[in-house]
């Protein structure tokens, strides 16, 4: 079969590989969509210490079961499933507490073992979860990476309350999942930060009242007025830099949280401790979602609540998974989610 592979050195190749076979446990998936995340920029970059390659890329998809391994029972052939991004070992505290980020030894499709970006995939019958049949593939193969996550650190660790103003710093795919839960649960005046003049503009579509370029130095000042009275009750991260940590830092207001969800190398600082004891900042980190997490936008999104109609802004077959990259990389139309459609 067809599949996108990470060689050692950064090289990507489309090339043939043998067919996968599902073991005891595990099914067979024939991928109809699968979804480009910047962990994979950091994987084709070489930011992330991969000791297993070659490997097949990819941590999101969805497709239907075309085989089934000795002992599956929950899963027949023909099943239109969405795939987990990982395969977590389901005995450490987290995984019975159904936090599935938080997962020690999580395997991680497309990086631990092979993964999306081919035409089959081998999974645990574990990781696959029914995909309604009112969700197209594409949505299927963001819900368990760009939305849950999203409504993690929304809902559970931003614990958003109605009427309550929201900034959300970083509108790409998971920030602008954020903007779209946002109005759903109900946000007060919701503040949308970002550099791309085009990332902006999907944010409005997305439900942000007010837009400020990131990049303005008195960008906090205008999120500050912008979300009214002392400035946002709950900021948003999901860049990952430090520019835009701080930017989250001095506009929330007093009382506020901060939710940093934007993985990245940088190291940023906290404000003078005057200001931050001062004003009872509370900083929290989100990763990931936990299984009830996923449910809930699964189902939001098949009830039409959740309407993911905008979220894949290009779709390219996986020949072309070099340009995927390139234009995620590059933010080229202002990307929301890039799909690989084999
Ligand atoms: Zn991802
Ligand atoms: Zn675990």
């Amino acid at each position: 079969m067809k599949a996108v592979r990470l060689h050692p050195e950064n090289r990507v190749e489309v090339e043939e590989v043998d067919e996968p076979v599902a073991g005891p446990g595990e099914v067979l998936v024939d991928i109809k969509a699968a979804g480009v995340c910047g962990t994979d920029l950091h994987a084709v970059h070489g930011r992330l210490p991969l000791p297993g390659l070659p490997v097949v890329m990819g941590h999101e998809g969805a497709g239907v079961v075309s085989a089934v391994g000795d002992g599956v029972t929950d899963r027949t052939v023909g099943d239109r499933v969405l795939l987990l991004p990982s395969e977590t070992c389901g005995e450490c505290g987290p995984c019975l507490d159904g936090h599935l980020g938080l997962c020690a030894s999580a395997q991680i499709f497309g990086m631990a073992r092979d993964g999306t970006f081919a035409q089959r995939v081998v999974a645990s019958a574990s990781c696959t979860l029914p995909l309604p049949d009112t969700l197209p593939f594409e949505h299927g193969a963001i819900l368990a990476d760009a939305v849950a996550t999203a409504y993690h650190a929304v809902a559970t660790r931003g614990a958003l309350q109605p009427g309550e103003s929201l900034a959300v710093i970083g509108c790409g795919g998971v920030g602008y999942h954020v903007l779209l839960l946002a109005r759903i649960l109900g946000a007060g005046t919701v503040v949308a930060i970002d550099a791309s003049e085009g990332a902006l503009e999907k944010a409005r579509a997305a439900g942000a009242n007010v837009c400020v370029d990131g990049r303005a130095d008195d960008a906090h000042r205008q999120v500050r007025r912008a979300a009214g009275g002392e400035g946002p009750a709950c900021v948003i991260e999901f860049v990952g830099g430090e520019a835009t940590v701080s930017l989250a830092l001095r506009c929330v207001a007093r009382s506020g949280r901060v939710v940093l969800g934007g993985v990245g190398i940088d190291r940023p600082r906290l404000p003078p401790l005057v200001s931050f004891i001062g004003k009872e900042i509370s900083i929290t980190g989100s990763m990931g979602y936990t299984r009830t997490e996923l449910d809930r936008v699964v189902e939001m999104a098949a009830a039409g609540t959740l309407d993911l109609s905008r979220s894949i802004t290009e779709r390219y077959p996986l020949e072309d998974a070099a340009s995927a990259f390139a234009d995620l990389d590059s933010r080229r139309n202002s990307p929301i989610r890039l799909a690989l459609i084999p």
